[in-house]
């Protein structure tokens, strides 16, 4: 199923409960529902912040403890483990870094599901693989809990301003329970999931492609600019041409004026995501049998994958994922 299903269009009553054969979560309602918020970085921050502006009670835990005090100065209460935030809220997002982070505040011993139990949930928006959602799933059911992934499109700036867009399988009922809540932090919600098992994966794999398809853009932006370059022609043109043809591309009007200035910082994507996504897209195709590079199927994403490795290895992984056009032009100029 890919059905768009607004947050607001199912008519529920505040104070009502959404029932699945796991237990009832109650609807998330500002003034009413404890929500926790785990792994507060550049997103998770945004979108605490947007849910505590709604009026919801929100508990925060980040393993950097002094990440969250900006947001426990706007009246958030911290937790002291994932464990204690899944305690006090009935429903709990996450947002970490990549699958090692996933799987440590979510089942490690003072993690998430730790914290779980009947009537909970736990939606999990970190971009991660199928697999490693489905041990986050399994841990956080195995406690008695729903689970929803939810990993979402749109970067810092759409998380500010409440307009991301989660791509979520697993629990419906959960889906439904949490609905309020992801309307608050995002314009869509699309459940691409088997609502009848609550399998998980599907969100997992659409993030993967959406930014797969990103950072192939992305580099293929930063090769664009390091030719141009080397015809001696000026960035902000070539930038106002691409951008009154049909290669006009958001992105490129976004990120392209700061990198014809070669500015990366600070990050609104860091560029060690983008490559970590394309390192898990890679291996989620080459799982499907999909070839690499040579053999066609995924080349493209395969030489993507390249000069970020390169641009990590420059020391731009916390800079803007842009930051790529520093290793294009690198190896343009042979300098490797
Ligand atoms: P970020 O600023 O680097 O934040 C990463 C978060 O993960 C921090 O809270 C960090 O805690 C935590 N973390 C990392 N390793 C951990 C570990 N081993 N145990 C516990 N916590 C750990 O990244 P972000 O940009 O917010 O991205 C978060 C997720 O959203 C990533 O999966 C990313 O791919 C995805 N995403 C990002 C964007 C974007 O534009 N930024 C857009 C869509 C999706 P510390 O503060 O202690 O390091």
């Amino acid at each position: 199923m890919c059905a768009a299903a607004a947050a607001a269009a199912a008519p529920v009553p505040a104070d009502a409960a959404v029932p699945s054969a796991l237990g009832a979560v109650p609807l998330a309602a500002p003034g009413k529902t404890t929500l926790a918020f785990v792994g507060i970085g550049i997103m998770g921050h945004a979108m605490a912040a947007n849910l505590l502006k709604a009026g919801y009670d929100v508990v925060v835990w980040n393993r950097s403890p002094e990440r969250c005090q900006p947001l426990v100065d706007a009246g958030a209460r911290l937790a002291a483990t994932p464990a204690d935030a899944a305690r006090t809220a009935s429903i709990v997002f996450g947002m970490l870094a990549d699958p090692p982070a996933a799987l440590a505040v979510a089942t490690g011993p003072e993690g998430v599901a730790a914290g779980m139990s009947p009537g909970k949930g736990y939606v999990d928006a970190s971009t991660v693989d199928a697999a490693t959602s489905a041990a986050v799933a399994a841990a956080v059911r195995a406690a008695g809990g729903l689970f929803l992934e939810a990993p979402v499109s749109g970067s810092k700036g759409p998380a500010e301003q409440g307009q991301l867009v989660f791509l979520t399988a697993g629990d419906a009922a959960l889906f439904a329970a949490s609905a309020p809540a992801l309307e608050v932090m995002g314009k869509a919600s699309l459940y691409l999931g088997g609502a009848a098992d609550g399998a998980v994966g599907a969100g997992a794999a659409m993030k993967l492609v959406v930014n797969q398809i990103m950072g192939t853009t992305m580099a293929a932006l930063a090769e664009g600019l390091a030719l141009a370059s080397a015809c001696g022609l000026a960035q902000g043109d070539v930038l106002r041409v691409a951008s009154l043809g049909a290669v006009a591309c958001p992105m490129f009007a976004l990120k392209g004026p700061a990198m014809a200035e070669r500015r990366y910082a600070p990050a609104a994507f860091p560029l060690k995501h983008q490559l970590k996504d394309l390192r898990l897209s890679l291996e989620q195709g080459a799982a499907l049998g999909l070839g690499g590079a040579g053999g066609g199927g995924q080349g493209v994403a395969e030489a993507a994958l390249a000069a970020f490795a390169r641009a990590e290895e420059l020391g731009r992984g916390d800079d803007d994922f842009s930051a790529v056009l520093e290793a294009v032009l690198l190896h343009q100029q042979g300098a490797e």
